[in-house]
């Protein structure tokens, strides 16, 4: 990296051992996101990725979701518990009924499934529609994690993988000449995914899983860094609450969140659904690829 850039991004602190990821990203005048709920419970879609060899995807995914497991269970607060594979396919969060944090791959290129003239195009809900990958081909995985606006909490995150375009594999030599071989690493890309998912924005601090940058035949992500370590330590403190940023969350800040929910009737229900169309966003987590 040239001096000029390098030092522009200590400046912004982009080297940090871990950078949280906040209500406005890069923020620090905004909240934190960060689970209270001790148990996130994750499933992954049953379909997998017919390209992976056998059914290593779901057990690279599920050693991934572990090396962090590992870390929480030394000095963190939650449970990330892998509950049964789901026939699910849609990401996002529903306002009523279920809610998974799934992990999928997404194996058809929208641009090439879906007509031009669809109105999924507006609205962004082409991936869904169509179960297939629709953002930046050189996107190798996405978190899309919802989240309150105003207290950080998060409600829902889910990945997936862009197997429309990588060719994901789960074995340990390189060069990919061979189908023994890495192409793009499901542990590695995971690891770094589920990073995501807990509340970690990208930093270029140096061996860091959160790096955005992933070479083809990857794996070092597939270990937790120290510096990473360290946020599962700070944010999510072994018998301690989950830690917010600014201040801590309090009844106010849930506002009529915390009440519609527990007591909405035919009045109250409309009135949670524009309460939870202004606080509720979306965050996308890119993770991008090294031409
Ligand atoms: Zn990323």
């Amino acid at each position: 990296m040239p001096l000029a850039p390098l030092l522009l991004a200590m400046a912004l602190g982009q080297t940090d051992p871990y950078i949280r990821s906040r209500v406005d990203a890069g923020d620090t005048g905004t909240q934190c996101l960060y689970w209270t709920s001790p148990r996130i419970v994750w499933n992954q879609s049953t379909y997998g990725n017919p390209d992976t060899a056998g059914d290593s995807e779901f057990d690279a995914i599920r050693a991934s979701f572990q090396s962090w497991q590992d870390i929480f269970a030394e000095c963190g607060n939650l449970a990330l518990v892998e509950g049964p594979r789901v026939d699910e396919r849609q990401v996002g969060y529903r306002r009523q009924g279920d809610n998974t944090n799934l992990v999928l791959f997404r194996t058809r290129d929208c641009n090439t499934v879906v007509p031009e003239s669809e109105a999924c195009w507006d609205d962004d809900t082409c991936a869904n529609t169509y179960d297939c990958w629709d953002d930046d081909d050189n996107t190798i995985a996405i978190t899309l994690t919802t989240y309150d606006e105003r207290s950080g909490i998060i409600y829902d995150s889910d990945i997936s993988f862009n197997a429309a375009r990588f060719s994901f594999t789960t074995a340990t030599c390189f060069p990919p000449t061979t189908t023994q071989c890495v192409a793009t690493d499901v542990q590695n890309t995971a690891t770094h995914e589920v990073g995501h998912l807990i509340g970690l924005d990208h930093t270029r601090a140096s061996g860091s899983t959160m790096n955005p940058s992933a070479p083809p035949g990857e794996v070092s992500k597939r270990v937790v860094d120290s510096g990473s370590r360290g946020f599962v330590c700070d944010a999510y403190p072994q018998g301690q609450a989950s830690q917010s940023c600014l201040h801590p969350v309090t009844s106010i800040d849930l506002g009529p969140k915390a009440g519609g929910c527990s007591a909405a009737g035919p009045g109250g229900a409309l009135a949670l659904v524009a309460v939870w169309s202004l606080w509720l966003a979306r965050r996308r987590r890119h993770e991008e690829a090294v031409r």
